[in-house]
């Protein structure tokens, strides 16, 4: 018998389920015999990066023979001197996502638990599996992280806490007041990781300000990213903001040139165009109230969003509405995979994808707008 693949792997990675990438656009508009499709699946920002930001790459271009800065000296000073740290006190990730794997790779030993909410993103699960870490997932109630929940889930094994704000993909927050409560329960050998992607579109006198916890030297990362708010998901840019010590010990096994330097580049002059963002911002903010009001008129029900894309309930198949929607060139996500038959996560997208997005409901559904 030939030695099969999968008795050669680490055991841990068995039992997570493969991540299934949408196809490319282009690849999906070719099966179909579509075009002009639109994708309102992950959270990306609709509108490109700036000029600004786009010239800062194209410059940076030049110099793509050379590695880059490997310790990111220009980003995470100007990104420390804007939140108010040292540079000692932030790291660079390729994406968030990379921060979420670095924190876990560096604090979870085998047999260290987790709490994580549930639903929230797949890549806490998957990345504390693959570390030989046990979830411990607490359910969402009402649509929201209950803290009160997690906080009662922490036992002497628990290493790190994931709290997702604004969840994906609920977009829903947890508010200042409820993480102060939870803070005061959270032991001190337990770390709580922030994960504020979202951030910028649900700022408000209600949002938590977690950058404090850091600076009164609470056990507590912060994780930040350029992918949504900032336009540049592809070029996979994150930070997080932690004690210096902490950040060593990420730095142990980060790989020294984990974040590009057409990425650092197109970063950099992301940080100081803060007309990009607020311009964004507005147009979700729009976008979300004329997608509520349209949703109000087809009957599809939804969770007031306090990011760029909002959960929906159609009533019914969720799997077979994504396909349905697909043949009419938009692409959503469907919630199948969390258990959630009837639910898909749609995108905000600019007003011209929205509106498409709602005529394809419509055809769909079989309704005409009132
Ligand atoms: C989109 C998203 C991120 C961002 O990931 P990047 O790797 O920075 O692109 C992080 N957390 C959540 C919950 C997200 O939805």
């Amino acid at each position: 018998m030939p030695t099969q693949w999968e008795s050669l792997a680490n055991e841990h990675i068995l039992g997570i389920a493969p991540y299934e990438p949408g196809k490319p656009i282009e690849e999906l508009e070719r099966e179909l015999g579509i075009h002009d499709a639109i994708k309102l699946a992950s959270n990306e920002n609709p509108l490109p990066p700036s000029g600004r930001v786009q010239k800062a790459v194209i410059a940076a271009l030049q110099v793509a023979n050379r590695y880059p800065d490997g310790s990111g000296h220009y980003l995470r000073q100007a990104l420390a001197k804007k939140h108010g740290f040292m540079p000692e006190q932030i790291v660079l990730g390729n994406g968030s996502n990379e921060l979420i794997e670095l924190l876990v790779r560096a604090f979870l030993r085998p047999g260290d638990e987790a709490v994580m909410p549930h639903p929230s993103f797949v890549v806490y699960p998957m990345i504390v599996q693959a570390a030989g870490g046990v979830r411990v997932m607490v359910m969402l109630r009402d649509h929201r992280l209950d803290l009160d929940a997690m906080a009662r889930a922490i036992t002497p094994m628990t290493k790190l806490v994931f709290v997702a704000n604004p969840n994906n993909p609920t977009a829903t927050i947890v508010t200042a007041a409820e993480v102060e409560a939870f803070m005061s329960r959270v032991p001190e050998r337990t770390i709580v990781v922030f994960d504020e992607a979202y951030i910028e579109f649900a700022l408000g006198p209600d949002f938590p300000e977690t950058l404090q916890y850091v600076k009164q030297g609470r056990k507590v990362a912060v994780l930040r990213t350029f992918s949504k708010a900032s336009s540049l998901a592809g070029l996979r840019v994150g930070y997080g903001v932690a004690d210096a010590d902490a950040i060593a010990l990420m730095n142990r096994i980060r790989q020294p040139f984990n974040v590009n330097s057409l990425g650092q580049a197109a970063a950099l002059a992301a940080l100081e165009d803060e007309a990009h963002i607020l311009e964004c911002v507005r147009m979700i903010e729009a976008g979300r109230h004329f997608l509520y009001e349209e949703f109000d008129n087809l009957g599809i029900q939804y969770v007031p969003s306090r990011a760029n894309f909002i959960l929906v309930d159609a009533g019914r198949s969720a799997a077979e509405i994504y396909q349905k929607l697909l043949h009419h060139g938009v692409i959503v996500r469907p919630m199948t995979p969390f258990g959630m038959e009837t639910a898909l996560r749609v995108t905000v997208g600019t007003p011209e994808e929205n509106r498409k997005l709602i005529k394809a409901f419509q055809a769909v559904l079989g309704k005409n707008s009132a």
